[in-house]
């Protein structure tokens, strides 16, 4: 009996020893290769986005180290070494996506010729592996993107299986070799004390992004799922921003498009906001309201905008089914739209961006146009021209009054200028912006810090007051002043954004038969602008102080909220930096 015991446990002994060699032999040769393809993989995200560091990275990996691009867009334009380096990290990025199985086509992202004009036509003239043109090049770009997200969270998923298998290999052949060492000493009884000889199993590695060597794909604060990652400028808090890693936005409802951004701006409410003024943004919000980008991804019931075209993302969102969107006043829609970008979800200072509602709130921009020939048609004009001039009244003829020559008041004078006024004055504690504003198409400029603004109207108006006077500040001394500078019978409109009241002297203008307007823009005025800006009526490019690429956007914030020292008016932040011809117009040429 005692000897069938001890042969018994022989061959169980020895049944363990090869299950626990053949085990640790599996998950260490698996190991391997599941590291093979996520070091290959990780070139997605070299950090030297430089055509030559990225050959370098290649070569580690040994995929072909070159790879020729055009150096013309197919209208024989110059295409700049930026977009270059991108076009072929997305080479790569693809052509590492065949290398390790499963994906049979390469495509290229959209790059900009040197004037900006060249992004659709490249698309098309991009070519799959069979010589035939891709359907749609960046759709499959996308959908590549996503399909390397699955890839590598499997990946992931097994290198961790195989370690797993190695330390239960390991557990076996020790488990087994004790078991016969017992068996041979005959000592079954005492076989239960064997299992001291188990090794406790080893901790496995804590899952970090140092885990994978890329930069562009790893689990952020906002998630724990590993996905692709974009970068973002995000409202941390009160007097916090970053440009940081937030995942990348995908469809939610099929009303959606994902937009890929090439030019955005930034706003006075972005400053609004971070200072704390804002209660309703929760911080981690990507902020920003403005930017012309290309259609990438669309939710299925999207009908009006396709993959590949180039919109204007307007900071008024229109859900197109409430009672004020059937009134045109977008502003106001009770349907999840109105302002929401980058104030209620995630904005358009990022890499790519989520639009709800595309179908209502996103404006296709003619070929002919660039993005900063249309990117202040998102924000400032529309504010500027329904809440100041339509608003207002604005006549021909008339006598308008505009108090505050920031970037909205400038906007005011600008499109004032389409109702042929008499004269615009202009009003401002600064030399520099009245100086802009006389540039704007100013009449007259006044500096209410040193001179007697109301004395100065009425002297123009032969002692009755403006007819117009549009409020562009936003504090209770500007809205004042409106109501003393208007005509008997005038309108004050009023845009600036006010934190705090102002008061009404209904004691002077019960009289006086004066109409008060307030609101927030609609965006209605919207293709109206666009047709002005198509024809030449319009050019909004005068408002660009500044420029940054889109990955600096930092650093335009600083610009941006030192206007008292920089005279930033609008920084202009460029996904793929392209160089604009200066502009010919100094300000609008009026309908005439
Ligand atoms: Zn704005
Ligand atoms: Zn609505």
């Amino acid at each position: 009996m005692r000897k069938l015991f001890e042969i018994g446990g022989l061959a169980a002994a020895a049944v363990l020893i090869a299950f626990g060699i053949g085990a640790l032999v599996m998950s260490v040769q698996g190991r391997s290769t599941v590291q093979d393809s996520l070091r290959l993989e990780g070139i997605v995200g070299s950090p030297d986005m430089s055509p030559a560091g990225i050959a370098a990275e290649a070569k580690k990996a040994g995929l072909p180290a070159s790879v020729s691009l055009p150096t013309v867009d197919v209208a024989g334009k110059p295409i700049d070494t930026g977009a270059r380096a991108r076009a072929f990290a997305s080479y790569m990025r693809i052509h590492t996506l065949e290398a390790t199985g499963g994906l049979t086509y390469a495509a290229m992202p959209r790059y900009a010729s040197a004037d900006g004009k060249g992004t659709s036509d490249i698309a098309a003239a991009v070519k799959g592996p069979s010589g035939k043109p891709l359907d749609n090049p960046l759709r499959n770009l996308w959908v590549t993107e996503t399909a390397l997200t699955t890839a590598l969270n499997t990946s992931y998923l097994a290198e961790r299986i195989s370690l797993f298998g190695i330390v239960v290999g390991i557990a076996l052949l020790l488990s087994g070799l004790g078991f016969g060492i017992l068996a041979i000493g005959g000592a079954l009884r005492t076989a239960s004390s064997g299992r001291a000889e188990t090794p406790a199993p080893k901790k496995l590695p804590a899952a970090g992004p140092g885990r994978l060597a890329t930069r562009r794909f790893r689990a952020t604060r906002k998630t724990t799922e590993w996905r692709f990652v974009m970068k973002a400028l995000v409202y941390n808090g009160p007097g916090q921003r970053a440009w940081e890693d937030v995942p990348d936005p995908v469809i939610e409802q099929p009303t959606d498009v994902v937009v890929s951004i090439q030019t955005s701006t930034i706003c006075g409410s972005d400053l609004h906001i971070l200072k704390g003024d804002v209660p309703e943004t929760p911080p981690g919000t990507v902020l920003g309201h403005e930017a012309v980008g290309t259609v990438i991804e669309k939710g299925s019931a999207v009908t009006t905008v396709e993959i590949g075209d180039r919109v204007l993302i307007s900071c008024i969102t229109s859900c197109g089914r409430c009672r004020f969107c059937k009134e045109a006043r977008y502003g106001l829609c009770t349907g999840g739209g109105g302002w929401i970008f980058g104030h209620t979800i995630d904005g358009l200072q990022a890499e790519y961006a989520r639009v709800p509602f595309a179908d209502t709130s996103v404006y296709k921009v003619p070929e002919a146009l660039t993005d900063e020939q249309v990117l202040f048609l998102a924000d400032i004009l529309p504010t500027a021209f329904e809440v100041g001039v339509l608003n207002g009244g604005v006549q021909p003829g008339d006598t308008v009054a505009i108090v505050g020559a920031g970037p909205v008041g400038l906007a005011a004078i600008m499109t004032a200028k389409l109702y042929t006024p008499g004269r615009i004055i202009a009003i401002d504690l600064a030399d520099a912006r009245l100086a802009k504003a006389r540039e704007f198409g100013a009449d007259t400029t006044i500096n209410n810090g040193t001179e007697n603004a109301v004395e100065q109207v009425m002297a123009l108006t032969g002692g009755l007051g403006a007819d117009v006077a549009i409020e562009a500040v936003g504090v209770p001394a500007t809205f004042e002043l409106c109501t003393e500078l208007v005509r008997p019978g005038g309108r004050i409109a009023n845009v600036g954004v006010h934190g705090h009241s102002a008061e009404l002297h209904l004691e002077k203008l019960w009289s006086r038969d004066v109409t008060i307007t307030t609101g927030l823009v609609d965006a209605f005025t919207t293709p109206q602008l666009l047709k002005l800006v198509t024809e030449g009526r319009l050019d909004t490019t005068p408002f660009v102080t500044h420029r940054f690429p889109l990955d600096e956007t930092m650093a335009a914030y600083d610009t941006f909220s030192d206007a008292a020292n920089t005279h930033a008016l609008k920084v202009v932040l460029e996904a793929v930096p392209v160089a604009y011809a200066a502009p010919t117009e100094k300000h609008a040429v009026a309908v005439g």
